[in-house]
This record gives C-alpha cells, structure tokens and sequence, in this order.
C-alpha cells in the first residue's frame, strides 16, 4: 500500500475512470448501494493523493455506485470536523438519494476487501483498528467508546440525532458527541470484526 502518491499517480491507480463529482458507478451491473464519502479536508495535500488513488479502486471493487465529496475548509480559524461532514451530508444529497454516508478521514486507508462500506440498519463504526495501535481496536474512553475515523449511517439515522455538532472546533470529542447522539436515540453502534475493519493511517 502506498502511503504517499501525487494526483497524477492516483490517476493512473484507479481515478482514471471516476467521472466528474468523484462519482464512479459498474457499467456491468447495476450497484446495489449508493454511498456517499464525505470527507473533512484542509491542507493535507501529500495525504490526499494516496487516499484518492487508494480509496477509488477499493469501492469500485466493491460495485459500489459512490461519490466522494471533498469538503474543504477554508480561512485560519480551528479545523471543525463535524461541521465539515454537516456540509458534506447536506452537499451530497443535491447529488443523492444515497443509502448511506460513509464519513471518511483522509488519512485512513481500508486495508482489507471485505470490508464492505454498505448500508447497515445501525450506525456502523467502520475505522475499527488502525496501523497506529498496531490493529487493535481504538480504546474509547470507559464511557464512551471510539467512533472516530471512519463511520458510516444512513441518512435516516443522520436525520434523527440531528447530523454531527457544529460546537467542536479544533482537534476532538465531535466523534464522542455523536456517539451519544446516538445512543440517546436508542441506535446500536456495529463494527465489523477486528481483522477485517483494518486502516493504515497515514503518519501526519
Ligand atoms: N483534517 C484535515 N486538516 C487538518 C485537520 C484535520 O484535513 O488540519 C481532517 C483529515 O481528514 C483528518 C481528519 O480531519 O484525517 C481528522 O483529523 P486528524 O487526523 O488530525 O485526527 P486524529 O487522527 O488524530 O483523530
Ligand atoms: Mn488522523
């Protein structure tokens, strides 16, 4: 697996078919999901070829009818995650319907393919075990358990805990936050077994 490409090698990995919108669907059959990728963005330019050139061969593996929806932030002020992956909700579903959201970290890379990024009747936590704790699973904090990284929801579910906070600006709990809306509204958290729902994090 690549840790750094530049655009123009993404390209040749598996972009090369992906039409305008980042927007990729089988030719051969008709995909059985819609999914979106909306992923927070600013200024990780050598991060985000190799996640581009990566995570496109990886879902069209999968026939997945998707669309990845970079949504950068702009200015100086604090990166805010959560308000990011509200414009991405909101931005992809002018392009939807889709049958779930992906939210997806630019430095995570699925490692494994069947990890399957499909439509669950509960959120599922699909960043699982990352290189960075050797590929054992995230401890959250005793309360709360990890939902960072990667998740995935359906747009049902994203509607009823009312989307990601706006409040956290920097680094962190935007995840936790969600953690809670969702079990406030009696959902289930789902994860895929440690050995499948694996990610190289790129180092940054
Ligand atoms: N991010 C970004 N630029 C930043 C900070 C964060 O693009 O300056 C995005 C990027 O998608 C990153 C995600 O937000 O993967 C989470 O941030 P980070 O990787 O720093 O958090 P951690 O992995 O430590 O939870
Ligand atoms: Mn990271």
């Amino acid at each position: 697996m690549k840790k750094y490409m530049t655009l123009d090698e993404a390209e040749v990995q598996g972009m090369a078919r992906v039409r305008s919108g980042g927007r990729w669907w089988p030719e051969e059959c008709e995909a059985r999901w819609r999914v979106a990728i909306p992923v927070p963005y600013r200024d990780r330019e050598s991060q985000v070829g190799a996640f581009l050139g990566h995570l496109h061969p990886f879902l069209q593996r999968q026939q997945l009818n998707y669309s990845i929806f970079l949504v950068e932030q702009q200015g100086k002020d604090p990166f805010n995650r959560g308000a990011l992956l509200n414009v991405g909700f909101l931005e992809a579903q002018k392009k939807g319907p889709w049958d779930c959201y992906a939210f997806h970290d630019v430095d995570m890379l699925p490692e494994n393919d069947h990890h399957l990024y499909h439509r669950t009747p509960q959120p599922l936590h699909l960043a699982v075990a990352p290189s960075t704790t050797n590929y054992r699973s995230v401890e959250g904090s005793p309360t709360i358990p990890y939902f960072g990284g990667v998740s995935l929801m359906m747009e049902a579910h994203v509607r009823l805990v009312n989307g990601w906070s706006n409040l956290y600006w920097g680094w962190g709990a935007e995840d936790d936050d969600m953690w809670i809306r969702i079990k406030s509204k009696g959902l289930a958290v789902w994860r895929h077994p440690i050995d499948v729902a694996r990610y190289t994090m790129i180092q940054h």
